[in-house]
Parts: structure tokens; sequence; C-alpha cells
């Protein structure tokens, strides 16, 4: 019998990147073949994002790509933008950010009664989930953590593990507590399982992934170190030789979470530190619960622990009612940290939270000039800690062979590299180099082959 052809796309965060690969996991155990999106296929899949109001407009065009691809095919939409929006003009199927590993018998069913042979061992009568396209908001903040089963990945030389799902903080931006719902954490013994599976199967780097991280265990009243005490039990996994964290809050690094990092020698010294604003007013408005003097003293005892450990962060410009001073100031306080690497994100409203209601909008001219602004300093700082790492030897993650001869990799930093590729190197190995020459986008190395891990 000819399989059954399902394609999947992805927007939006690494959580969601995770989801998919471990549904499509799930498809191709249940008798699919994956084929690529802009092919033909029976099913397609997106796991939509709803982050910004351009992450939720791509999420439905991919949605109506792929009926475009195939005006037969089930569409299917997962994820945030289906958990909050009707998605009835472009899917088949809504299943929001739980309820996804339901999506399967969904399909199978909807299979069945439109006469197309499904894989037959694996279908098993009606589904028992949603199946209407419609939004399926507030079904998330009541559940418990979706075990999805392991994810299946086609190419990474570096693996994601999901430790949790949901975030409580309600900031005033962000709609993802509406979108996930409440801190739900995976059980450790299925995270250590998948670890201990992606060892055996050869991967060498895992990063810790969720909405939150350092909210693992929150809902037993665990402290915020519990997943650094995770990353112990990881640690002493053998093959596992290095450990990153996801995006962490700044509040949870307390001193007993920074000694569990120092102490672990598979932990690599990158800290995404979540900041949003250098500015203490608008931090207050965004209902973020640090200031920036905070902040500096958690960076002050990062860089005692660890020698130039990368920090990198995500900014916001142009928050309602940012004025000139406030964004000057943020200006100054990323620089006086020094981040390595800044992701810089426009106010987009987002309905239902606090802030699209707050007064005073920053108009789109002057949130473009504070962003360019912003990435003009994150360049700037890119390129000094870049340049700091000439002559440093590190050791790197071979990621990818592009096509003009140099592997691309990261350094324990998270400094990207670029390295010539030449006999002996592939992909996935761990190598010694130099770097010799940078910008603000690449430190260039050399000297691996003498120190092959
Ligand atoms: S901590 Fe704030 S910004 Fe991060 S997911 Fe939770 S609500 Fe959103």
């Amino acid at each position: 019998m000819t399989k059954l052809r399902a394609a999947f796309h992805t927007l939006g965060c690494k959580t969601n990147h995770y989801e998919t690969d471990a549904l499509c996991r799930q498809f191709c155990q249940a008798g699919f073949i994956q084929v690529s999106f802009d092919s033909e296929a029976d099913v397609y899949l997106v796991n939509t994002c709803t982050v910004t109001g351009e992450a939720g407009r791509k999420s439905r065009q991919m949605l109506r790509r792929a009926r475009r691809n195939n005006p037969s095919a089930i569409v299917v939409a997962l994820g945030c933008h289906a958990e909050l929006h009707d998605v009835s003009d472009c899917a088949d199927i809504a299943v929001g950010t739980n309820g996804k590993g339901q999506v399967l018998r969904q399909i199978l069913d909807l299979l069945h009664r439109r006469g197309l042979p499904a894989p037959a061992d694996h279908f098993s009568g009606q589904a028992d989930g949603t199946t209407g396209a419609t939004g399926t908001a507030g079904a998330t903040s009541l559940a418990a953590y979706e075990e999805l089963g392991p994810a299946d990945r086609q190419s990474e030389t570096r693996a994601y593990i999901k430790v949790e799902d949901g975030c409580n903080s309600f900031c005033a931006y962000c709609v993802i507590p509406f979108a996930r719902g409440r801190v739900r954490s995976r059980s450790c013994e299925n995270i250590i399982e998948e670890a201990a599976a992606l060892a055996s199967a050869g991967y060498r780097e895992v990063v810790l992934t969720g909405i939150h991280i350092c909210s693992y265990g929150a809902e037993y009243g665990l402290p915020s170190h519990a997943v650094m005490e995770l990353a112990q039990e990881m640690a002493a996994i053998p093959g596992i030789e290095r450990i990153r964290l996801g995006s962490l809050e700044p509040l949870s690094l307390t001193p007993r979470f920074i000694e569990l990092a120092r102490q672990n020698p598979k932990l690599l010294p990158h800290f995404h530190l979540s900041l949003q604003s250098g500015s203490d007013t608008v931090l207050a408005r965004m209902n973020r619960r640090y200031q920036t003097r905070e902040y500096r003293g958690i960076v002050g005892r990062l860089r005692q622990s660890f020698d130039q450990p990368g920090l990198t962060t995500d900014v916001i410009v142009g928050f309602p009612g940012e004025t000139e001073t406030e964004h000057q100031a943020s200006l100054e306080f990323c620089r006086e940290i020094g981040f390595t690497r800044l992701h810089v994100f426009r106010f987009s409203s987002r309905s239902g939270t606090a802030a699209a209601s707050m007064p005073d909008p920053v108009g789109p001219q002057t949130i473009n000039r504070r962003s360019q602004e912003m990435l003009a300093l994150a360049g700037h700082l890119a390129a000094a800690f870049h340049s700091r790492q000439i002559g440093r030897s590190q050791r790197v993650l071979l990621e990818k062979l592009r096509p003009d001869g140099y592997f691309e990799g990261y350094t324990p930093e998270y400094v990207p590299i670029l390295l010539p590729a030449s006999p002996g190197l592939s992909e996935g190995q761990i190598v010694s180099v130099t770097g010799l020459r940078s910008d603000e986008n690449f430190l260039v190395c050399g000297n691996a082959n003498a120190s092959l891990s």
C-alpha cells in the first residue's frame, strides 16, 4: 500500500521545534513518510506561533500555502496561534498547545471518514480530542504536562530536550501564559531517558529547553536551581559532553543556582538572561520583577564564577509609553553589561495582555529608529566580544558544513565560528580551534587538525 505523506512546518521557539520533531517521530512510527512542506502531501501540520502579530500572520500564511500545495490534503494547525485564534478558514483540524498527542488519532479518524486508507495497524477508531478548526483557548491552564515522547531529529548535531511547558509570570506584553497555560514540568525520568537515548544515538550536546526552564518543578514547590540539579544528573550520562541552558529569568539565578552551574563540568558558560528593557521604569510597567541593579549584581556573580561567559539577551523597543530617556537608559544599560548577543524585538501589541490597553503607544517610525539603534549596538558589542576571542583555544561542536567549504559551529560561550573544512573533520565532531580573526557575525578559526577529539 502507498504510504501516506506528512509534511511539517514550525514557526517560533525551540519548544515548538522540539514538539514538531516529537510528532514527526510519532507519524513515521504510524506508517507515514515525511515529505518536504513544499511538495504534495496528504497531511500538512503547521506548528504555529503567536508571540508577535507577524508570527501569527506567517502562521496563517503557511496554513494557506499548505492548502494550495494540495487542496485535498488535511491541513492541521497546532500550537499557540491555534490555541488563541479561530483558524477554521485555513485548517481542517486545530489543536492548541495541549492535546498534540491526540492529533495523530484525529487525522486517522478524518482520513477514515473521508474514505481514505489510513495506515491500518495504527487506526483505532474515533478520535476523542478536538476536531473542529476553532481556537481551544483556556484548555491548557489546568492541564498536566503532555508527554509527546522523544523527538526525532533529522540531522542536527545539537539536540533540544524539553523539560517544562507554560509560564506563571504574566509579563505585561506577553501572550505566552494565555497560549501555553501554567507551568507543567516533564518527569525527570523521561528527561533523563531521552538524554541517554540521544547520547546513544551520538548526540554530544544537549540544550535544556522550555518556556520558562527555571520554573522546572515549580508546581511541586521546587526552587529555581532544580533545573541545575537536573543538569547535574544529565552530566553523568556517558556520551553527553556539553549541556546548554535555554532562556533564563534573571531572578532565578540565585547564588545556589550559579554555584551548581560552576560545579557542573559539562555546563557551557553561556547564559541567555532575559532583560527586555534596561530602564527600571519600563521594567516596572512590563511587570518584570527585577530592577537593573539586581540584574547587574547577577551578571557580576556570573563573571566572578566564569571566565568571559557568553551573555545573551532579548530586548523590546517601543513598549507603550517608552520615552526617549527610557530608551537611552536601555541602550546605556545594554552597553554597560556588554552582551555578547542581543535579540531586538519591536513591541507588538497582543490582544488580551495588559500592555494592549496601555496608553501612549510608540509610533512605528520611532520604534523603527530605536530598533536600528539597538541593533547597531548589538553588532558593536558582538564584534567587541568576538575580537576578544582571537588567540583563545576553544572547543567547538562542528554543526554544519557550508557549500563554501567552511564548517559552522559555536564556542562554549555561543560565539558562532567558521572553520575551513579539512580531511578528518566532519559534522558532529567536537574539536579544539583557535580564533584567528573576527567580525560581528563570526569568529574565523584554524588549527583544528592538530587536536581532533
Ligand atoms: S516570563 Fe514573561 S516573557 Fe517569559 S514567557 Fe513568561 S510571561 Fe512571557
